[in-house]
């Protein structure tokens, strides 16, 4: 009998945050598929032998048809990487209605689509974990509406997923990256609506993350060390969430 690796599903798997994630999970031991639609890093040198499946999160029967694709060819999917999402800058009063539900359809509808398809069938067998990702905008994040709101959903939808299905095997936790020198932040500085030296500034770490730094904490929620955490959300933001960000005008006495 042959003996597979387990499957990890990573959704925009094909680029920045997504590929290194799965670069992680492959270095883990699983064999990863990235769920994007585009092929991406996939279609290059790719020696951690990361698949690629053609698949948009926020079509529902592509969901449910490319999951089941999945799991017929490879096996079980033991971990869901819900990490897709998109980014629209642009003041409240200003932004069109594509503009917001464009980033709702990804960012949430996706998130739920793949939370879903991909937990139906671990609970049905009683097994498996899944991290999504959220954001450090989920606080609320002038200029980005649509993505700081979705962000904060996903964060909810984590912690109700996570206490749904916690006795039934199946983990839901989630990580909130920092700023991470990928598509969605670098699309802001190429824009202008970004400015570097003052995200560095708010940054008590003084840097921005490395995307192996997100893929490690994927990696632990992914894994049996944080088997008794359910529905939690882990911040990897260099202490941006902790520091108010207003500093002291005086050192003082
Ligand atoms: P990238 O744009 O580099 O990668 C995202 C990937 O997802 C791309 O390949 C993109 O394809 C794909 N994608 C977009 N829409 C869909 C869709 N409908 N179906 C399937 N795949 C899709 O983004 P990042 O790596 O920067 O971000 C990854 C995640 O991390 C996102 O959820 C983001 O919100 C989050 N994050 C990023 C931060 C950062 O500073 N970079 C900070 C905090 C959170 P395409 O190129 O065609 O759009």
């Amino acid at each position: 009998m042959t003996t597979h690796p387990p499957v990890a599903v990573v959704t925009g798997g094909a680029a920045g945050i997504g590929w290194e994630i799965g670069r992680r999970l492959a270095a883990d031991g699983y064999l990863v598929v990235a769920a994007d639609r585009v092929a991406g890093q996939t279609a290059g040198a790719n020696p951690d032998g990361i698949l690629w499946r053609e698949l948009d999160v926020t079509d529902p029967a592509a969901v449910d048809g490319v999951f089941g694709e999945i799991e017929a060819d490879l096996g079980p999917i033991e971990v869901l990487v819900n990490n897709a999402g998109i980014q629209r800058h642009r003041g409240i009063e200003d932004l069109s209605w594509e503009e917001w539900a464009a980033v709702v359809d990804v960012n949430l509808h996706g998130v739920f689509l793949c939370l879903q398809a991909g937990g139906r069938r671990m609970l049905a067998r009683g097994d498996g974990r899944i991290v999504n990702i959220s954001s450090i905008s989920s606080r609320g994040s002038a200029g980005r509406a649509p993505y700081a709101t979705t962000k904060a959903a996903v964060i909810g939808l984590t912690a109700t997923a996570g206490a749904e299905w916690a006795a039934r095997g199946v983990r839901v936790n989630a990580v909130a990256p920092g700023y991470v020198d990928t598509g969605v932040f670098r699309h802001g500085i190429e824009q202008g609506t970004l400015d570097l030296d003052t995200i560095l500034n708010r940054i008590p770490a003084k840097r921005l993350a490395d995307a192996s730094e997100i893929a490690a904490a994927v990696s632990f929620l992914a894994g049996t060390d944080s088997r008794y955490m359910n529905g939690q959300t882990l911040y990897v933001d260099g202490g941006f969430m902790v520091d108010y960000g207003i500093p002291l005008a005086k050192k003082p006495l």
